[in-house]
């Protein structure tokens, strides 16, 4: 840190730290970029990293994972948020006629694999969390009862009663399948609203799309709920309007009987029969309307906000578990210990290779996109992208860094290298000053070089 401190190019290695956004850890890139006059042959502009700090480029890492680099994972939220947004009202190329389209709110949730320690409330006032009469002692001698009123940040949230009698292997297996269980349930709902309409699936495409943007969330008992954002738009997507049947109400009904209707099965293995996964009983359905008490701003947030978290919230880990892990090792708490456990233990059973538990035993079986959007929703994270690009561009050109060129004149020649990624620990130290970031919170998880 003090040899970075008295380094004459100390201000340069701010600047390329804030030109990152305070990336936590940074892409750093070797090379050099020439811009040449293609009629001429004269060279207009040069950039090479010979002259920055460690001879090396610094980029933002652009992970969405605020658990890895909130600076990042920021962007990502407030790209996703527009991007939903200018589904439910318009902007970014969506016409603000959208907001005539029928839209749910929809939540699917994962069932029940043992009760799980849970606060209540009703109008404010907390509840027992698990209370039950004649409470049943379980073959593990734990009483299936628990009078506590839990607050929201209690460790045992999400723990089972009974951590032997709770089902590990469903929970991990569902959230294997969710991925296929979404999928049934957008093509049951399609044959659905088909099947509303009187129309075959062909006719209906031609007269109506179904568009979706989704998020997958953690609960804290380890299993994902998908919440999504169901429009119904003419036949070439937002910008047509959807015909006078698609209504709001026909697509919730068709949500309630898709939902209920999917179902996923679990190969059978020597110790495991078959299971049929479903959805939860548990289905929220909710119209967004621009006066109702569900607003446009209220969803975006919610979905921008989940994509960019992870199970970080159940206690695993934030990297994939090699097998030779001794996960006793680590500092987790007994039940995403378990599911971890669970995820390597099934993922060596050939008949459960095609879900790559143990790839993905982090996730705790989870492999999934977080957030994922059908492609007539909206305009697309790269077009949201470009357009943060094409303005900064134009900044830099403003202040002259960059030359302005026409791309047609001039040949543009640039090589590049990987030269590692992350702040060393006294760069770490500086980083957290200069985003003041109290040095007392939680420990950088960027690597250092
Ligand atoms: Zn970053
Ligand atoms: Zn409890
Ligand atoms: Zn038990």
């Amino acid at each position: 840190m003090i040899t970075r401190l008295n380094d004459r190019n100390y201000p340069r290695w701010a600047a390329q730290f804030r030109a990152t956004g305070g990336c936590r850890q940074p892409i750093h890139l070797r090379g050099r970029i020439l811009h040449v006059d293609r009629a001429t042959g004269w060279l207009l502009h040069s950039y090479t990293t010979a002259g920055e700090p460690d001879g090396v480029l610094r980029l933002p890492c652009k992970t969405r994972r605020a658990s890895r680099c909130p600076a990042c994972a920021e962007v990502y939220r407030a790209d996703t948020y527009h991007l939903i947004r200018a589904g439910l009202v318009g902007g970014k190329g969506v016409p603000a006629s959208v907001t005539s389209h029928p839209c749910l709110f929809v939540t699917l949730t994962a069932p029940s694999f043992g009760p799980v320690h849970t606060p209540r409330e009703k109008n404010g006032r907390p509840l027992p969390c698990y209370a039950r009469r004649d409470a049943e002692t379980c073959p593990h001698g734990r009483v299936m009862s628990c009078t506590a009123r839990h607050g929201a940040d209690e460790s045992c949230l999400g723990e089972p009663l009974c951590p032997d009698c709770y089902d590990y292997i469903g929970s991990v297996l569902f959230n294997a399948l969710a991925p296929q269980l979404w999928k049934y349930f957008t093509d049951a709902l399609r044959r659905r609203v088909a099947k509303a309409a009187g129309l075959t699936l062909r006719e209906l495409r031609a007269q109506c799309t179904i568009s979706f943007a989704k998020v997958a969330e953690y609960q804290r008992r380890g299993v994902v709920h998908f919440h999504a954002v169901i429009r119904l738009d003419g036949p070439d997507g937002p910008s047509s309007s959807p015909p006078a049947w698609a209504t709001a109400d026909l697509l919730a009904d068709a949500v309630r009987h898709a939902a209920h209707a999917v179902t996923a099965t679990t190969p059978a293995t020597a110790d495991e029969p078959a299971r049929i996964l479903r959805w939860g009983r548990q289905l929220d359905v909710r119209e967004i309307t621009m006066d109702g008490e569900l607003s446009d701003q209220a969803v975006a947030g919610y979905i921008a906000k989940y994509a960019t978290k992870a199970a970080e919230c159940v206690g695993t880990l934030d990297r994939r578990i090699n097998p030779l892990d001794d996960l006793h090792a680590f500092n987790l708490r007994d039940h995403p210990r378990r599911l971890i456990a669970e995820c390597m233990r099934l993922g060596n059973l050939d008949e459960y290779a095609d879900l790559r538990l143990t790839q993905w035993a982090h996730m705790l079986g989870f492999r999934g996109h977080f957030s994922t959007r059908s492609r007539h929703y909206s305009t697309t994270m790269g077009a949201i992208r470009d357009e943060r690009r094409d303005h900064t561009r134009t900044d830099e050109i403003t202040a002259s860094r960059l030359p302005l060129f026409d791309e047609d004149t001039v040949l543009v020649i640039a090589h590049w290298e990987y030269a590692g990624k992350g702040l060393s620990a006294g760069d770490a130290l500086l980083a957290r000053a200069l985003t003041g970031i109290p040095l007392g919170s939680s420990p950088d998880t960027g690597g250092a070089v």
